[in-house]
């Protein structure tokens, strides 16, 4: 089974990057109102990844790191409604498999804390007393160690950092309701408190990605027939030099969509004549029915149920919100 876990890693963890994101993901799935992370070496040396919550317990702390081990569905009908970001049960088993994993956890229901070492190969399955608040850590030292190949492929620290950056963001701008710190090399990075209205979330995303953002922006909030959508577009003078800033979240989840960018580009040219791509940070709501998020593991796809109905929902809001600002 280890052997596998070295395979299966190749599909989840690729990169210091992919580690941040997987170990994130179960945070927030765990209730986290509070996640730190903690890298040195752009991950490759360290990452720590501290969340505050519903923890692990003892007897399951074996559980959490061995393939296909997944608290989070139980039967196929799960399957098909699965909310939380993880459920495949394979994240932690593929990173331990390529590096030197600390979990340690503690769920409130528990006096004290406990931990699971795991080493690539070797998996000291020992549980030790730890000492840890409500919540769990995971500390994950020496990528790839035990992969030199795998390590070969690695980038420079700086380029690996913008991976790392590039995920957090992605996190960070997909729960305002979640404090999120990045430390690097004991250098803070962000730091991030809840964002509880629009002042707060804008405060976000200008530590985020960029103040001008909001001076050049249209403010988008349109609501209709249960679905909704929020956010902020660029307007043509500070897109052009941001092409590359666009997030788009569907229920929570960042997702890379030809049906969205392609409703996006049309209103956008439509409404303001200009061809290039526009910068956005929108959200869209809508009944989890009518949309399928569980297309790739890493991949951000998504597959709408009805496509032409969401192409003409954010064609027609972002075209009349545009159209509303129009030099
Ligand atoms: P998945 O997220 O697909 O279930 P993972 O390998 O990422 O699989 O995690 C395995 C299991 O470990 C999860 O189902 C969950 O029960 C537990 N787990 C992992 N990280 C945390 C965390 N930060 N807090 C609470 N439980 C966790
Ligand atoms: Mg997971």
């Amino acid at each position: 089974p280890r052997l596998a876990n070295q395979i299966a890693a190749g599909e989840v963890v690729e990169r210091p990057a992919s580690v941040i994101k997987e170990v994130v993901e179960n945070a927030l799935d765990a209730g986290a109102t509070r996640i730190e992370i903690d890298i040195e070496q752009a991950g490759v040396k360290l990452m720590r990844i501290k969340d505050n919550g519903k923890g692990i317990i003892k007897d399951e702390l074996d559980l959490a790191i061995s393939r296909h081990a997944t608290s989070k569905i139980a039967n196929l009908d799960d399957l098909e409604n699965v909310q939380s970001m993880g459920f495949r049960g394979e994240a932690l088993a593929s990173i331990a498999s390529v590096s030197k994993l600390l979990l340690t956890s503690k769920p409130e229901s528990q006096e004290d804390a406990w931990s699971v070492l795991a080493k690539g190969q070797d998996m000291d399955t020992q549980i030790q007393p730890a000492a840890h608040p409500d919540g769990t850590t995971l500390e994950v030292t020496d990528l790839f160690f035990n992969t030199p190949a795998r390590r070969k492929f690695l980038k420079t620290e700086k380029t690996e950092f913008n991976h790392i950056d590039e995920v957090f963001k992605r996190l960070a701008l997909s729960r305002f309701d979640v404090s999120f710190h990045l430390r690097h090399n004991q250098k803070t990075i962000y730091a991030l408190n809840v964002a509880h209205n629009q002042l707060e979330q804008e405060r976000r995303i200008a530590q985020l990605l960029s103040k001008d953002l909001l001076q050049n922006a249209v403010v988008i909030h349109a609501d209709d027939q249960g679905i909704e959508l929020k956010g902020w577009v660029g307007l043509p003078t500070f897109s052009k030099a941001h092409a590359s800033m666009q997030y788009f979240f569907v229920n929570g989840r960042v997702v890379r969509d030809k049906v969205v960018s392609h409703a996006i580009k049309q209103a956008y040219r439509d409404v303001l004549y200009h061809g290039r791509h526009p910068c956005y940070v929108l959200y869209l709501t809508m009944n989890p029915n009518m949309v399928d998020v569980n297309v790739h593991p890493t991949k951000h796809e998504v597959r709408f149920r009805e496509q032409r109905a969401v192409h003409g929902f954010l064609f027609h809001h972002l075209h009349k919100a545009l159209a509303s600002v129009r030099p």
